[in-house]
């Protein structure tokens, strides 16, 4: 996938007209398999293709609605084009689509991830649910600075986070990382610091940042897991912070990125360091906070292997 083009921009909120319609996409053309539709005459197939929303593709819940014309479209997409029909630019009104509501009740539909390799098949309410917790769903971009926006597959997200976010990447499952600031009472700049590992095959993403907890700034440490949780507790890592003969350890499972960033971090599922003993590791004068970070991750596996460290897997 081209990762380039990603703009690790919000996306906006109030989309208008405009926009709206381009993203109209035209019922999808068969390729070679079987005879042409007749013009005109949709396919069996297409009561799916009926029940996605002519406006965003995505597919249509009760409440659908119509304009006077019997355009429909979807109920995020009726709040947001401002009470005009996007396809005839008539009023839209407020007239519901029932019985298109009946066929979609009715139907069992893909998971809409199915894409990406989710075999599932709901009914639909049930397709709701499930889909808000599909482990096939994509991932969120796990880069803290700034709310970015951009999901997709793990492999995607580590290009982005390389590409776009300038994240350094490291192989192997040991690290040795010094942070630097020259001015430790200013939280706001040692803040978001990420460094992505690759391990057994997987990705990490270690977190250090700085965050204010009561009135003192505190540093914290935590790695996460790119992937899901299940997986996400084969493996277990520790991280160390020390200096000036004293030292400071930590060892838990990685989160999964389906934590959100923030939520690790407000738990204190991590290296926690409270910012007079970080001056202290720092040694000297209390002018410059220098920390040393050490880590390693390991596998969680009840076989022999368990605990080597297997880089480039
Ligand atoms: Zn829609
Ligand atoms: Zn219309
Ligand atoms: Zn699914
Ligand atoms: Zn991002």
């Amino acid at each position: 996938m081209e990762s380039d083009s990603v703009d690790c921009v919000s996306l906006t909120d109030g989309l208008d007209e405009e926009e709206v319609t381009q993203h109209r996409h035209p019922f999808p053309k068969p390729h070679g398999s079987g005879a042409p539709p007749l013009p005109g005459i949709a396919p069996a197939t297409s009561v799916h293709e009926l029940l996605e929303c002519p406006v965003c593709t995505n597919s249509m819940y009760p409440p659908i609605h119509q304009c006077r014309n019997g355009h429909t479209l979807c109920s995020t997409c009726k709040s947001r084009v401002h009470n005009r029909c996007p396809t005839c630019r008539q009023e839209l009104g407020d007239i519901r689509c029932l019985a298109l509501e009946k066929v979609a009740e009715s139907l069992e539909l893909p998971c809409k991830y199915s894409t990406l390799g989710c075999p599932e098949i709901f009914p639909y309410y049930s397709k709701l649910k499930h889909e808000a917790r599909c482990n096939f769903r994509p991932y969120n971009c796990p880069y803290a600075g700034s709310e970015c926006s951009v999901v997709g597959e793990i492999p995607f997200l580590v290009a982005h986070l390389r590409d776009d976010h300038k994240v350094d990447m490291h192989t192997g499952c040991t690290f040795n990382h010094r942070y630097v600031k020259s001015n430790p009472r200013e939280v706001e700049n040692a803040t978001w610091m990420l460094t992505v590992f690759y391990c057994f095959g997987q990705y990490f993403c270690l977190h250090f940042e700085a965050f204010q907890l009561g009135i003192a700034p505190v540093y914290m440490a935590f790695l996460r897991f790119m992937g899901d949780e299940n997986e996400a507790r084969n493996f277990s890592y520790s991280l160390e912070v020390g200096g000036n003969g004293r030292k400071l350890t930590w060892e838990g499972t990685p989160r999964s990125i389906r934590d959100g960033h923030r939520k690790v971090r407000d738990s204190h599922d991590g290296l926690v360091i409270q910012r007079n003993m970080a001056l202290f590791f720092s040694g000297g004068d209390r002018k410059e906070l220098k920390l040393r970070v050490t880590g390693r991750i390991w596998k969680e596996q009840p076989n022999p292997d368990s605990g080597v460290c297997a880089q480039s897997l």
